[in-house]
């Protein structure tokens, strides 16, 4: 893995960072370009993504973490979805050294624990998990300093975009779906068409399945995952009941994903689903409720609840969408520099059909 690719620019001694204040604002600092310590990587970032967790917390006073007291977000450079190119690699890296392309996954879990040992860095409680962009420096900086343990190779093939897309909600969509083993022998149902959803039809499609179906509150949004090429159809929640219908025969969907996080598209999801389908939930928040028999057991169905993903997973991933021949990036509808990090932010909380990235004309 490690190249020998010459450095190509001189690293500065600062650069500039995005710090999320609150009160729906961002706030760039020059901060100092830190040197990669044992075991770390030094990235320059080629691409990073605005996720719904930060939007989250900058425009509604969210949240806090998983095993982790008091606020999540600690007054740190923001941004966990980045991918770049190593510009220095700190002593005992043995994997990726200067000139690699790689994903940040988005925590450094203690390395040590179970989940952990699994690749579940994100279920990681121990008091030294750190995610970047909430306790450590992120991805939305001209570099970010990265556990060598928590990145993966990007492929020649993609993009820094593209890696970007898979840090996080990639990723998400990738680990819903395995659960339910989607295959070509069933139609897929994708609940909610925001960043996550869009991930889901798409690699739906590459995981073959028949055909592929989205449900989506906003017109907006509607109409850009119609551009996309992803979908078979998608209608709106009101025309679910007689569309879908329609489009299965009434037989339902062997494979449902709610990506929406909300409690009527939960139900969609489960409503919909066909006798002996699997169901996923990945959408965070909100609660569900739901008539049992008729609904779940009588159609013997079985339900997944998954959360983010794995180190290998985000790796297979990458790799899959080469030979699959799709390109994330095809979900961003809006790219912006550092900069404009106010304006990127504030489109990303409601006025985007797709997804918000941050992309550095520093690297190719
Ligand atoms: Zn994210
Ligand atoms: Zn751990």
């Amino acid at each position: 893995m490690t190249t020998t690719e010459p450095q190509t620019s001189a690293v500065p001694e600062t650069m500039p960072g995005i710090y999320l204040p609150g009160n729906s604002t961002t706030e760039m600092r020059q901060v100092p370009v830190p040197a990669p310590g044992p075991g770390q990587l030094l990235v320059e970032v080629g691409a990073a993504g605005i996720c719904g967790t930060d939007i989250s917390y900058i425009y509604r006073e969210y949240k806090t973490h998983r095993g982790i007291d008091g606020p999540a977000y600690r007054g740190v450079v923001s941004g966990h979805e980045p991918s770049g190119r190593v510009v220095a690699a700190g002593p005992g890296c043995a994997r990726f050294g200067t000139g690699d392309r790689v994903i940040v996954y988005h925590i450094a879990g203690c390395g040590l624990c179970d989940n952990c040992r699994r690749g579940f860095y994100i279920s990681c409680t121990a008091p030294s998990r750190e995610s970047y962009g909430w306790q450590r420096d992120g991805g939305n900086a001209r570099y970010v300093l990265a556990e060598e343990r928590t990145c993966v190779p990007l492929p020649a093939e993609l993009s820094y975009v593209d890696g970007a897309l898979i840090a996080c909600g990639f990723g998400t969509a990738y680990e819903g779906l395995r659960r339910i083993g989607v295959n070509g022998e069933g139609d897929l149902l994708v609940v909610g068409l925001g960043p996550v959803g869009l991930a889901a039809g798409m690699i739906g499609r590459g995981m073959g399945a028949r055909r592929v179906v989205g449900v989506e509150l906003s017109g907006v949004r509607r109409e850009w995952a119609d551009s996309l090429g992803i979908f078979d159809t998608t209608v709106a929640p009101d025309d679910a009941d007689a569309e879908l219908g329609r489009f299965t025969g009434g037989a339902g969907f062997a494979f449902t994903i709610d990506a929406s996080g909300s409690a009527p598209g939960r139900s969609t999801a489960v409503e919909h689903a066909a006798e002996w389908g699997h169901v996923s939930f990945i959408g965070e928040g909100g609660r569900f409720d739901t008539e049992v028999s008729d609904t779940l057991l009588h159609k013997q169905l079985t339900l997944h609840a998954s959360w983010v993903t794995s180190l290998q997973a985000m790796s297979d991933l990458a790799a899959n969408l080469v030979a699959w021949g799709l390109r994330p990036e095809a979900v961003v509808s809006d790219r912006f520099t550092l900069d404009e990090a106010d304006e990127a932010f504030a489109l990303a909380a409601g006025g985007s059909r797709g997804k918000v990235v941050f992309v550095a004309d520093s690297l190719p």
